[in-house]
Parts: C-alpha cells; sequence; structure tokens
C-alpha cells in the first residue's frame, strides 16, 4: 500500500466550468484507484468551495498560499484561519513563484508556517535553488537553508503537521525535471538535515516538485526518499494527473 501524497498545484488557472469538469474528471478516475496514495487539490482560494462540493470525501485540498498576519486591515489577503474554515488542510508555503514574483524572504515563509500550524494546517513547505545556484555548486546549501530557515519556530509536536516540497527552480513549469537520482540525493540530504533538526526525519513527506509528468512519475516516486509529488502544468489535465496519482 502507498503512503505517497500527490499534490495538484493549479496556480492561478481555471474557471468554474474548468473546476467543474476538471473535479469531476479526476473524481471518477481516481474513485477506482486504491493503491492508497493521497490525493491533494490545491485550487485557487476562490474556488475551493466549488471544488469541495463537487469531488466530495476521499480527497484533501489545500490553499496556495496564506497570509503571515492574523486578520484584520490587510486588504487582499487570505488568512490561515479562512482557509482552515472552508474546508483546507493544506497550504502551499514560500513557493518560488510567491518568492521570486511577491518577494517573499525566508523569514516571511517562517511566519506563515506558524500561522499555518496554528490553524491546524499542514504547511507545505516549498524550498528550490535556482539554476545559478545550482551550477555554482550551491544547491544543497540553498535548499538546505531554506528549510532550516522555514521551520526554525516549529515546536517538537508540530513536525507530523509538516510537508517539505523539492522544487528546482529551473525545473518548474520548464519541461526540464531533475534526474531521479539527482532529486534523490537532495531529498536525502533534506531528510539528514531534519534528523539534524530533531524531526522524526523518516516521517516527514519529502515530495518532489518540477515538470513531472506521467511519463517519469514511476521513476521519481520509486525513489526511497521521494514521498510524492507536488504537480503543476500536469495536473490540469485530468487524464496525466490520474496517470501520476497511479504511479504512486
Ligand atoms: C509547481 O508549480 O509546483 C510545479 C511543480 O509546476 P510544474 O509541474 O508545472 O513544473
Amino acid at each position: 500500500m502507498s503512503h505517497k501524497i500527490v499534490a495538484a498545484n493549479w496556480k492561478m488557472n481555471g474557471s468554474l466550468d474548468l473546476v467543474k469538469e476538471l473535479t469531476g474528471e479526476i473524481k471518477a478516475q481516481l474513485a477506482k484507484l486504491d493503491n492508497g496514495v493521497k490525493v491533494v487539490i490545491i485550487p485557487p482560494a476562490l474556488y475551493l468551495r466549488d471544488v469541495h462540493r463537487e469531488i466530495g470525501s476521499g480527497f484533501e485540498l489545500g490553499v496556495q498560499n496564506v497570509s503571515q498576519w492574523e486578520d484584520g486591515a490587510v486588504t487582499g489577503e487570505l488568512s490561515a484561519a479562512m482557509a482552515a474554515d472552508v474546508g483546507a488542510s493544506y497550504v502551499l508555503i514560500g513557493h518560488s513563484e510567491r518568492r521570486q514574483l511577491f518577494g517573499e524572504t525566508d523569514e516571511v515563509v517562517s511566519e506563515k508556517v506558524a500561522k499555518a500550524l496554528a490553524h491546524g494546517l499542514s504547511p507545505l513547505v516549498c524550498v528550490g535553488e535556482t539554476l545559478d545556484e545550482r551550477d555554482a555548486g550551491h544547491a544543497v546549501d540553498v535548499v538546505c537553508g531554506q528549510v532550516e530557515k522555514a521551520l526554525a519556530g516549529i515546536g517538537p509536536d508540530d513536525w507530523k503537521n509538516i510537508v517539505v516540497a523539492y522544487e528546482p527552480v529551473w525545473a518548474i513549469g520548464t519541461g526540464k525535471t531533475a534526474t531521479a537520482e539527482d532529486a534523490q540525493r537532495m531529498h536525502r540530504e533534506i531528510r539528514d538535515l531534519l534528523a539534524r533538526l530533531g524531526a522524526p526525519a523518516d516521517t516527514v513527506p519529502l515530495l518532489y516538485g518540477g515538470s513531472v509528468k506521467p511519463d517519469n512519475a514511476a521513476e521519481l516516486f520509486a525513489q526511497p526518499d521521494i514521498d510524492g509529488g507536488l504537480i503543476g502544468g500536469a495536473s490540469l489535465k485530468a487524464d496525466d494527473f490520474v496517470r501520476i496519482c497511479q504511479s504512486a
């Protein structure tokens, strides 16, 4: 029985019509899947309730971001409490698009992790190096630094709710995937770091993200330290997403 997690990051894509169509197809096709994989759908927050209504039980839901603030005069933001209130159990934190386009620093990432945990959400903490950082030989330092800073403030009871997603920035939406060996090597580094930080490292799920497709998912998921995937582009095609879930 698989204990893998496959999460669909729809990013800023979709419409009510697409939600209905995609959710309906995913639900119908995955209803027959009995490999034990945990499927997390992370649509734009505006559509979370619609996905919830459409998909029913058997799936987990997440949001793509939450505010680091609790509530109040923060126009345009959505709080962790709100996400939990409408049925999310996961939240992406520190996705590279948020770091690059919205200037999210490691400090903000760590504040968001704390806020998510305080409201019972599982933070799916995204980390990854750029191509320049990899070429300069700094990938491990960059990734481990991001993990350490994101999780610096968490308590011993929080580890059971943490998920880490290793997403090399150069592999997101580019069609370039890390080789299974490269991804495994980085996952091992992250797991060793988690152990040094006092985590029950073997139980913290480590997902790989970055151009995961039906034809490379099985090899990635077969690696000993890859506990599933965070899927962007391919999660918007029901058949591809279902095939990826079947590989887990
Ligand atoms: C992502 O956005 O987290 C992602 C991995 O995207 P893609 O699968 O499209 O590379």
